[in-house]
């Protein structure tokens, strides 16, 4: 029998990067557009620009590895205490697991039965996955997490300052927005496409967050950079 290909498997990478990307376009553009709707200088926009993308890309790379580390740490404290529990009463916790499987509509004397081949085989991945919902043992990788929020941040976060760069500095507001919506919309596809969702769909929904939020800044752009100067 051949293994039915899973979308899912292949859809954590790639959501991961396409969201990282987008963040990364979403947030350098609506800053760029912002800071140039304020009619500054194109040298001062590309500053903004840059800065925008480092901060940007060390908050994400900060947040994922307090997220990923802290989740690990709670699966590690889970799956050492469930160790200790199977070594000290593994009778009490073969019961539990047969009764989380009572629960799930086996009956009982056959419940017993699978909790004990599966305790025979391997008891803590048993409990990890039908007690504690840990599906595989993670080893997950808070700085290769960290780094690859960061990178993929990076990469569109890119995008829209090189449209700063090639714009002439009178169509700056117009290029950007309209390129980097452009990014947008290929990445949702390209994401969507992988996930086998509807791709339409998914490419206006993402469309439509990015000129809302280029809309927003270049709107108080405009503002500050009317009243202030
Ligand atoms: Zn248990």
């Amino acid at each position: 029998m051949r293994p039915e290909s899973h979308l899912v498997d292949r859809i954590g990478w790639l959501r991961a990067a396409v969201l990282g990307a987008n963040d990364g376009i979403v947030s350098t553009a609506s800053l760029v557009v912002g800071v140039a709707a304020a009619a500054t200088t194109q040298n001062a926009v590309l500053i903004a620009g840059v800065a925008g993308l480092v901060a940007g890309a060390m908050s994400m790379a900060a947040g994922e590895y307090v997220s990923v580390s802290s989740q690990s740490d709670t699966e590690r404290a889970d799956l050492t205490r469930e160790r200790k529990e199977l070594s000290e009463n593994r009778a009490f916790e073969q019961e539990e697991l047969a009764e989380i499987y009572v629960k799930r509509g086996i009956d009982r004397a056959l419940a017993r039965q699978v909790a004990q081949q599966l305790m025979a085989k391997d008891a803590l991945t048993a409990h990890a996955r039908d007690e504690l919902g840990i599906s595989e043992i993670s080893t997950a990788r808070p700085v290769q997490a960290a780094l690859t929020s960061a990178g993929t941040f990076s990469v569109g976060a890119a995008m829209p300052l090189l449209m700063v760069i090639v714009s002439p500095a009178g169509a700056l507001v117009p290029i950007v927005s309209a390129a980097s919506l452009g990014f947008l919309a290929l990445l949702g596809a390209i994401g969507a496409r992988a996930g086998g969702a509807n791709v339409l769909r998914a490419t206006a929904r993402v469309t439509f967050w990015g000129a809302l939020a280029m809309a927003l800044t270049a709107g108080i752009g405009k503002l500050f950079g009317t009243v202030v100067f």
